[in-house]
């Protein structure tokens, strides 16, 4: 579904990523890790479109996306929400500029994501876990094929980040959008992907690839046994 070959990216001397090349396919759930600044952020700004590379090529499905936006689901890093817009038309915004809005499904996610009193807020009336969980509904009701998420967890507790973790495999298993995920979090990565690209530090590029080796626990004891029985 999307090909990445020969990416190389430099901001003036400094040369963050060289070669590199992954593919993922549709349905996949493939994890990056690497190192704090080796530029997984800058991979999915190039996929995003945000960034052109100085080298090589963006494909979905055979078609270059370099510097197109809006044809793929990005939740950044830092969660961009709009100060004057109220956290359910923040969620909708993604479904505003694709056209096909479903109020009651976003009402429902929101819900779910543990915010249902905050439906009404404004983005600076929320915590930063969970302006992060706000991005990552939205990104969730895209109706792109693939979701890029960055870190979308780092700034959640234990508890709530096992939920939703829970709750977006559940969403893979029910629909398998095709995911992309970035996370610092070994355990995180082993726990939720298919494969795992590891990069190294900068100039980086893809060092390892890791096909999961075993099926997740589906139920939610088993899960919590996992999690916090060892
Ligand atoms: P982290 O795990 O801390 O989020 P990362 O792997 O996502 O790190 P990036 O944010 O991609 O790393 O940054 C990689 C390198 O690229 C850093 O040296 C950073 O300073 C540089 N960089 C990223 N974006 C820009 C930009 N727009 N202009 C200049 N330099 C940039
Ligand atoms: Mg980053």
């Amino acid at each position: 579904l999307l090909s990445i070959e020969n990416v190389s990216k430099r901001f003036g001397e400094n040369e963050v990523i060289r070669g590199l090349s992954l593919d993922v396919k549709a349905g996949e759930f493939v994890s990056i890790l690497g190192p704090s600044g080796s530029g997984k952020s800058t991979i999915f700004n190039l996929i995003g479109g945000l960034l052109t590379p100085d080298e090589g090529t963006i494909r979905l499905q055979k078609e270059s996306i370099i510097g197109k936006r809006g044809s793929i689901s990005y939740m950044p890093q830092t969660p961009s929400l709009l100060p004057w817009r109220t956290i359910l038309h923040n969620v909708l915004l993604g479904q505003e500029l694709q056209g096909n809005i479903n109020r009651e499904k976003a009402i429902e996610m929101i819900e779910k994501a543990g915010l249902k009193e905050y439906i009404h807020s404004y983005p600076h009336e929320l915590s930063g876990g969970m302006k992060q969980r706000v991005a990552f509904i939205r990104a969730l009701l895209s109706p792109q094929p693939i979701i890029l998420l960055d870190e979308p967890f780092s700034a959640l507790d234990e508890w709530t980040r096992l939920g939703m973790q829970k709750w977006l495999l559940d969403i893979w298993d029910s629909h398998r959008p095709t995911i992309l995920f970035v996370t610092h979090n070994i355990e995180e990565a082993l726990f939720l992907s298919d494969r795992i690209f590891v990069l190294s530090h900068r100039p980086s590029h893809v060092i390892s690839e890791l096909k999961v080796p075993f099926s997740r626990p589906r139920n939610e004891e088993l899960l919590l046994e996992n999690r916090f029985l060892e």
